[in-house]
């Protein structure tokens, strides 16, 4: 497959089959002048879809904070106690683990849905695009259609110019500063920090990441759009690596098309001499990105499926049939076989599933146990009375339960092996850690060698399920010594 870059980006020139690169000798400016893309808003299917995933993704992003489950927070990391509170279940550190697998089945899910369906993404949930959709809709809503913004930013200064625009930017800052609240509300209770913004009593940091995370949304979705899907993105680089001539991308179908040419609605292309395409601009003027799917695949190209829907509005009036442009495989449009389920798809949704099955294993049969053994490294070991050996140890006992537990800790793994306080019991708060330093036993007469493993048991007293051993090393005198 040729994925082919566009000579320009900017839907002020509409670059097509025509355009021809620079005589021999003739010298061209390296650095481009960013040309502002005014996207014309298009209603169907897609754009319907792309609605409808925006208010799925903000309604989650600005809603879950304000979830509560039982006496907290639904959604809270908690940082400075490193505790990540998620529907009830308590994460701490040592369970990177799951993120690291959620992060996997993230990655291959991407890997999954590009092969199978291109830049699905982009399309319609990268939050680069799903933030650009609402400020382009607060665009339009101040300061008109396509043709009315182009015009106004055209028109000179005046008071209302001026009204506009500020009304249009101060939607966006207020938009943008709710956006960096709700991202620092998923580290910071909430609703306290709604009341540390009213009394202008927020902490450096809250503070701080408000303003950066307000200023990224701000500038990203209402200044940079289609700059960072085009040049900040690295995603939009190696996609094509996923791609092949059986993936589903939108493509515009020349066979179908060409030679463009503009007639009067109910002309016969064919008697004409001409394809389908009325050569109307309309895909090219809905772009986000500015480029004309005409020129073939582009790396600019983010699957967002507007010049689709457009296009079908027009083939509509033509009275022709739908789809030219369309989702499609490159084989397709070559007249070839297609086959969307083959192996490399077959190969991810089953590791996608293997791994989807065991993170929610794991997570359903977590223990909320979590037991560090440390051996005392200031002494080697003691010889208490003349007749028994000892090595100290601080256990780290971790609850991460939503409720305080007690537990009984034993040891095991040498015969006569015993704690030199039992039974020893440890009350452990809710979502903390008790260090509790143990001394461990043996008599020096079962011993015949210098290492030994000893294994502590960490069991709470009202669930016997509720178990975790932990080993730890034991060290005794030479033999005879
Ligand atoms: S919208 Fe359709 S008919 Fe109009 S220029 Fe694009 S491809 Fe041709
Ligand atoms: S070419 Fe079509 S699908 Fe690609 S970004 Fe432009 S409008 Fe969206």
């Amino acid at each position: 497959m040729v994925v082919r870059p566009a000579p320009a980006v900017g839907n002020q020139k509409f670059m097509n089959s025509k355009d021809t690169p620079p005589a021999a000798g003739v010298e061209q400016e390296l650095y481009a002048k960013r040309q502002k893309i005014y996207p014309r808003e298009v209603h169907g299917l897609f754009a319907t879809l792309r609605t409808l995933g925006v208010f799925v993704l903000l309604g989650l992003y600005y809603g879950l904070p304000w979830l509560r489950w039982g006496d907290r927070q639904a959604v809270l990391l908690d940082l400075p106690a490193r505790q990540f509170h998620i529907f009830g279940i308590t994460f701490f550190p040592q369970d990177f683990f799951y993120l690291a697998v959620l992060l996997i089945i993230a990655a291959l899910a991407l890997f999954f849905f590009t092969t199978l369906a291109g830049r699905l993404w982009c399309g319609y949930a990268c939050p680069q695009t799903v933030w650009t959709e609402v400020f382009m809709w607060i665009e339009r809503k101040v300061e008109g259609d396509r043709p009315r913004q182009m015009k106004l930013d055209k028109a000179p200064w005046t008071p209302r110019k001026v009204l506009i625009k500020g009304t249009k930017h101060t939607l966006w800052i207020l938009f943008s500063l709710w956006t960096g609240y709700t991202f620092v509300g998923y580290f910071t209770p909430i609703t306290e920090l709604a009341v540390k913004i009213g009394s202008l009593s927020t902490g450096p940091w809250e503070t701080f990441w408000v303003l950066f995370y307000g200023a990224a949304t701000y500038l990203n979705a209402g200044w940079m759009r289609e700059q960072v899907c085009i040049y900040m993105c690295p995603y939009a680089r190696f996609q094509s690596a996923m791609f092949d001539e059986n993936t589903l991308v939108i493509s515009y179908d020349p066979r179908r098309g060409e030679p463009r040419g503009s007639r009067k609605r109910g002309a016969d292309p064919r008697a004409l001499g001409l394809g389908d395409c009325i050569d109307c601009t309309l895909c090219v003027q809905v772009c986000p990105t500015g480029i004309d799917i005409r020129d073939g695949l582009q790396y600019q190209c983010i699957g967002c499926a507007a010049c689709i829907d457009v296009c079908n509005q027009v083939m509509d009036k033509m009275g022709y049939p739908r789809g030219l442009i369309r989702y499609t495989t490159q084989n397709a449009l070559q007249g070839k076989p297609t086959r969307i389920l083959r192996p490399r798809v077959f190969v991810y949704s089953a590791v996608l599933l293997l791994l989807t099955v065991a993170l929610v294993h794991a997570l359903v049969t977590r223990v909320p146990l979590e037991v560090d053994v440390i051996r005392d490294r200031n002494a080697l070991y003691r010889v208490v009375g003349g007749s028994l050996v000892e090595n100290t140890y601080l256990l780290k006992i971790i609850n991460m339960d939503t409720r305080p537990r007690r537990f009984v800790v034993a040891v095991s793994g040498i015969p006569g092996v015993r704690l030199a306080r039992e039974p020893r019991i440890v009350d452990v708060a809710a979502t903390d850690v008790a260090e509790v330093p143990v001394r461990v036993r043996v008599p020096r007469a079962r011993l015949d060698r210098t290492r030994y493993d000893v294994e502590f048991i960490v069991r709470a007293v009202d669930d016997r399920a509720l178990k975790v051993s932990e080993r730890g090393r034991f060290l005794a005198p030479p033999p005879g010594s």
